[in-house]
């Protein structure tokens, strides 16, 4: 009798949106070309659980979760927008600076989600499709080259073998930081983060739910979640270093709903309204992201970057969620090329396959990941050319450079 092939092992590093998206990907791919595979994610919390906010995915990201099958499911936990992205809109009397069309009308379409809702779906695809083994309170520290596996060491001194490592384990990944030198940056703005029950129609003046007011060194976004029963708020505000030097980059990180008063006093009355809404201590983060990193894979493909830990941005293009699903479905279709032996040269070993895996994806996530820095930069008239300019000067000026922007992304 010949013996069974042994399941190709792949230890997936982190279970948020990257990684619970990479293990359906890779299983879905590999189920397709008839490859057995066994996927272990370790996650470090003692639960897979998302913070309480919004996650905005594009039409791009959409439609990967609807080539994984449970697309109908995404739009059941989304809002239904009506034909808008945002609308920039003026801070002092929300008077429109431009409004970003999109199609919302087909199935495939942006997915307003609450992070946790996004997550739940992950996890309970992943569950029902059994397609991995999942851990928790399982903190990776290190990786360790075996030759021909990898070992991964975690904090509670336990370890774990696989055939490759995929580190899913966000801007401070520990797997990054063993093969990179280099700190998240701080950009020097501050968000503050709250989610309320959705104003009632007839005290929104808008046609859409999904709203930027703009300032000088500062803005202020809304759009809906759950299905169009709560608003998510992310406002940002530009502060000097003093000023920030008490605030985290963390979920628990909180303050008072005086400050955020205090931060957009001068915003027009539905500005207002909103925050009288927020939780009395709603949260405060520190935004940062990481340089753009041009290696992807180590230890000859075994280890590999994904999401956050390869490509951190700003959220100012609300799209790094969206890049990390892009990664999971580049890599999975990769690994399975590679592990049914289809022939082609470039999935010929683990190295290059990993390699082909970078080169697809790289220069896409580093785009968007400098494209994001441009658009915060530009919605709190924080570039160059604009730095001398009046409000009124600039607002032309966003107008014109926001209008395409998104187009690359979807
Ligand atoms: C204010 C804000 C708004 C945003 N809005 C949007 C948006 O609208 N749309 C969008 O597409 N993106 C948005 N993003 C970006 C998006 O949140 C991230 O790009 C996305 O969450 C990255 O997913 P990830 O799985 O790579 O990393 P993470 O979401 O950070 O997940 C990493 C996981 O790994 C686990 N982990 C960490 N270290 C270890 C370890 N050592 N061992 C084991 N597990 C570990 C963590 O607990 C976590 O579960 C926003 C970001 C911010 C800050």
């Amino acid at each position: 009798m010949v013996p069974k092939a042994q399941p190709f092992r792949i230890a997936v590093v982190g279970g948020g949106i990257g990684g619970l998206f990479a293990t359906l990907a890779i299983h879905h791919h590999c189920s397709a070309a008839g490859v057995p595979v066994r996927i272990d994610v370790y996650e470090q919390a003692a639960q897979y659980k998302e913070i309480g906010a919004g996650v905005g995915l594009g039409v791009n990201a959409a439609r990967l979760i609807h080539k994984l099958g449970f697309g109908d499911k995404l739009n059941a936990i989304a809002g239904h927008r009506t034909g808008v992205w945002i609308t920039f809109r003026r801070f002092d009397n929300s008077e429109e600076v431009v409004t970003i069309p999109v199609n919302d009308n087909q199935t495939i379409r942006q997915a307003p989600c609450a992070r946790s809702a996004l997550l739940d779906l992950l996890k309970g695809t992943v569950e029902a499709r059994e397609a991995a083994t999942l851990h928790t309170k399982k903190s990776c520290r290190r990786v360790e080259d075996l030759g021909d596996a990898v070992r991964i060491h975690f904090e509670d001194s336990t370890t774990a073998e696989a055939d490759i490592v995929i580190a899913c384990d966000g801007i401070h990944s520990p797997i990054r930081n063993q093969f990179h030198v280099d700190k998240p940056i701080f950009s020097g703005t501050i968000a503050y983060r709250g989610v309320i029950p959705i104003p009632s129609p007839s005290s929104w003046p808008f046609s859409s739910y999904s709203v930027l007011w703009l300032a000088k060194h500062k803005h202020f976004l809304v759009f809906p979640i759950s299905g169009n029963t709560e608003l998510n708020i992310v406002a940002f505000v530009t502060k000097s270093p003093s000023e920030t030097a008490d605030v985290k980059e963390s979920w628990t990180s909180v303050c008072d709903r005086k400050d955020v008063e205090e931060d957009y006093a001068g915003f027009d009355d539905v500005v207002q309204k909103v925050i009288s809404l927020l939780p009395e201590q709603p949260s405060k983060w520190k935004i940062t992201d990481r340089e753009p990193l041009d290696c992807w894979q180590y230890m000859g493909g075994k280890v590999l970057l994904l999401g956050d830990a390869a490509h951190a941005m700003l959220p100012h293009l609300g799209a790094g969620a969206g890049q990390a699903i892009e990664d999971g479905w580049v890599l999975g279709r990769a690994l399975s090329e590679h592990l049914s032996g289809s022939g082609n040269k470039h999935f010929a070993s683990l190295a290059s396959t990993a390699q082909l895996y970078q080169d697809v994806r790289l220069p896409r996530a580093q785009k968007t990941q400098k494209t994001s820095r441009m658009a915060g930069d530009t919605y709190e008239m924080q570039t160059e050319d604009m730095l001398n300019k009046t409000f009124e000067e600039c607002i032309p000026i966003i107008a014109e450079r926001t209008r395409e922007r998104m187009k690359f992304v979807w």
